[in-house]
């Protein structure tokens, strides 16, 4: 969002940054990626799993066409080329977690690849981020530490599927990492291929950082940021590890290729383990998977029925409704929220006042309440009535922040709650001109100090009315009458 941008980077005008974002994407199929069993966060630990994704020797996987389909909406959705003979491949390593002693993903023929993704700049410039590659790959369990000293293997989330979405460092600081990853996670969310939740685990960054001077053509050295788990912390990783190694750099220090976590308590990373050289995974090709074949038709169904994507929803919000970018960006921002803006406008035919409403009150509550629109009370139909009862005059927009909270906490009607609590607003003149008569005539001091030039009291004058009135009073008569009547 525009209005909290930070830049390390303003502090150091003769350096530049390089990031690179690599993304793990839970996809919500049914079932795994290579056996039958339910695809479900939060289950009792190894309730889903079978001898497949549980590793038993001598089984053979059989892949979920569903995880190819997602993968080639993905790459479509990311202007990315689909590799259409593609093949799996293993990559072996050791760990609890993972029974086979290989995972099952894609090294040679990743099923996506010369994709970018487009980001707004503030300035209303775009700008692409281009991808390495997307593929498609299993995940592995997941190793429990109980308080007992012993630890635990639930192999629930083994053989999940993944993409992988891998980017070009691209990115040149925070702000722009941030932009891409709201654009990807709205992407993922649009296609409704997964439900991006960070907190949750389906949406899981390691960011690739490097400094070098100005002048300098070649990138620095990369520093590796693993499991950073929230976009908060991603921002707040890549400013500080932008800014150590900067320092490092000027104290003429190497900076050495590692891999570091993110202590969000301490807000500063660590090193976890140096990376002088490079794993070797010894892959090759899956035996037990045929080759994937990917014809036009598979590839051209999937394009006809892809729903509209974020930037094309931001686009025509911009047209078709006159929004600014910014309000544009946030309200596109979760597919939930552009439909809700849309049907509420469909009913109230005020696209500004619903996208200010929406904006200013809909989202502080829900922020303050730590809710989403789907779990909490605000319904397209009462905030609509509420729009139409402050657009028709009749509560007054003080009135309508009381109204809207209750309507946000109980899931009354607006209409229900203003004649319940008698909050119609009063235009009626004559009731207004005896309120305001009886305030002139007991405050003959003040009316004395305004007369003889203390401007600053009309607003002790418009604060008894409203007080008077209980805040109802149309604001507008109330003023053009206390000016008539004070002269
Ligand atoms: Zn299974």
């Amino acid at each position: 969002m525009a209005h909290d941008i930070k830049n390390i980077l303003e502090k150091y005008p003769d350096f530049k940054a390089n990031i690179g974002i690599e993304i793990h994407v839970q996809l919500k199929t049914e079932s795994k990626i290579f056996c039958s069993c339910p695809n479900n966060f939060g289950d009792k630990p190894n309730q889903n799993i079978c001898p497949i994704c549980a590793g038993y020797p001598g089984v053979l996987p059989v892949l979920n066409k569903k995880v190819v389909d997602f993968a080639i909406m993905a790459g479509l959705a990311t202007n990315s080329k689909i590799t259409q003979k593609t093949w799996f491949d293993r990559k072996h390593y050791m760990y609890p977690d993972l029974p086979k002693n290989y995972q099952i993903t894609q090294d040679q023929a990743p099923i996506c690849t010369n994709g970018y993704i487009t980001i707004e700049l503030l300035d209303n410039k775009q700008k692409n981020i281009n991808l390495v590659r997307i593929h498609m790959e299993e995940d592995a369990g997941k190793n429990i530490h109980g308080t007992n000293n012993e630890s635990y293997v639930d192999l629930n989330r083994a053989g999940t599927p993944l993409l992988e979405i891998v980017s070009f460092p691209d990115i040149e600081n925070s702000n722009e990492a941030k932009l891409y990853l709201n654009n990807l996670k709205s992407i993922v969310q649009y296609l409704n291929i997964s439900d991006a939740n960070m907190e949750e685990g389906s949406f899981r960054g390691d960011v690739n950082i490097s400094v070098r001077r100005s002048d300098e053509k070649k990138l620095g050295t990369k520093v590796e940021l693993k499991n950073v788990n929230s976009f908060k912390f991603i921002v707040n990783a890549i400013e500080y590890e932008i800014e150590r190694q900067i320092n490092a750099i000027k104290k003429g220090e190497k900076i050495i290729q590692e891999t570091r976590g993110w202590d969000s308590k301490e807000n500063k990373s660590f090193l976890m383990r140096s990376k002088e050289e490079a794993q070797d995974y010894k892959y090759f090709k899956e035996p037990d998977l045929p080759i994937l074949l990917i014809d036009d038709i598979w590839i051209n169904n999937i394009k006809n029925s892809l729903p509209e994507l974020p930037t094309q929803k931001f686009n025509r919000f911009k047209s078709e409704y006159n929004l600014s970018s910014y309000e544009a960006e946030i309200l596109t921002g979760e597919v939930e929220l552009a439909n809700f803006f849309e049907q509420t406008c469909k009913i109230t035919k005020q696209p500004q006042k619903t996208a200010n409403w929406l904006l200013r009150n809909v989202l502080a509550y829900l922020n303050e309440n730590k809710l989403i629109l789907k779990n909490s009370k605000i319904t397209v139909n009462n905030f609509a009535e509420l729009i139409l009862a402050i657009e028709s005059g009749k509560i007054n927009t003080s009135v309508a922040q009381e109204v809207f909270a209750q309507m946000a906490n109980t899931g009354k009607s607006p209409n229900i709650i203003i004649k319940e609590n008698n909050l119609e607003q009063i235009e009626d003149t004559q009731a207004l001109e005896d309120i305001i008569l009886n305030i002139i005539k007991n405050h003959p001091e003040e009316v004395k100090s305004y007369l003889s030039g203390k401007d600053r009291l009309f607003g002790f004058f418009v604060g008894l009315a409203m007080k008077e009135t209980q805040g109802k009073a149309n604001p507008k008569i109330l003023q053009e009458l206390l000016k008539k009547h004070l002269k």
